[in-house]
């Protein structure tokens, strides 16, 4: 581990050209649940699995239900970005770090200060009507127990993409771009099994792909360095 660490940080020292690539795990360290993992109170309080709740389809046939899980699960208060949050930032601002690419939809990496952050998934921290598109603040989603509604009739959701949506051309684009000419790509967070994330990975071309998980992925052969750490604790000592 202590080796693993002292090679990591070198490679950080050595370059300006990083990009980290992170998942559900990097804000589990902040509180965030999760919302794949089902417990055991789950089903009494939910007829669908989240991966139901959280797709178009559901959104527009039943939107009541999706917002009782959106309140629930996905806005979880008082939450602070975490020592990987803090740390990813500081090394953009040492012009060490070239972007954030995130599947989470927490705005924690940008309530960390970072700047370069493209989030693949979304985010719940903004709001537009999907009838009219007109924006909202994101207390209109976040708050309250109702279904959020527009003057023009529409119901307004959060600006996420929902299952069955496609990903956002331009922010895919971005990061495709940022990980093929990424001189160290570092993932964190992150099983590796949902897509788009093992696509990605795939437009890598170096020779420094670090991985920092609790538990092994199925990129762990392909890794040039895998540490099976907390992020958080990582990232503490990089
Ligand atoms: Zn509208």
């Amino acid at each position: 581990m202590e080796e693993k660490i002292a090679k990591l940080k070198a490679w950080i020292e050595e370059s300006d050209n990083i990009v980290f690539f992170g998942g559900a795990g990097v804000s589990t360290e902040s509180g965030i649940p999760d919302f794949r993992s089902v417990d055991g109170l789950y089903n009494q309080k939910w007829k669908y699995p989240p991966e139901t709740i959280l797709s178009r389809t559901f959104f527009e046939r039943d939107p009541e239900e999706y917002y009782r899980f959106h309140h629930e699960k996905l806005v979880i208060d008082g939450v602070k970005p975490n020592r990987a949050h803090l740390r990813l930032a500081e090394l953009e601002r040492e012009g060490k770090l070239k972007a954030v690419i995130t599947q989470n939809i927490d705005g924690l990496h940008q309530a960390a200060g970072s700047e370069n952050v493209l989030e693949l998934h979304g985010s719940i921290l903004r709001a537009y009507c999907a009838k009219c598109r007109k924006i909202y603040p994101e207390s209109i989603i976040n708050k309250g127990n109702s279904v959020p509604r527009c003057g023009c009739g529409g119901v307004i959701r959060p600006d996420i993409v929902l299952y069955e949506e496609q990903l956002d051309e331009d922010v895919l684009y971005k990061s495709v771009n940022l990980i093929r000419n990424a001189d160290v790509l570092i993932i964190g967070g992150t099983s590796l099994n949902v897509y788009p994330a093992a696509g990605l990975i795939n437009y890598y071309r170096g020779n420094k792909l670090v991985l920092v998980n609790l538990s092994r992925t199925p990129y762990d052969s392909e890794a040039d360095l895998v540490i099976n750490a907390k992020i958080g604790e990582v990232f503490s000592r990089i």
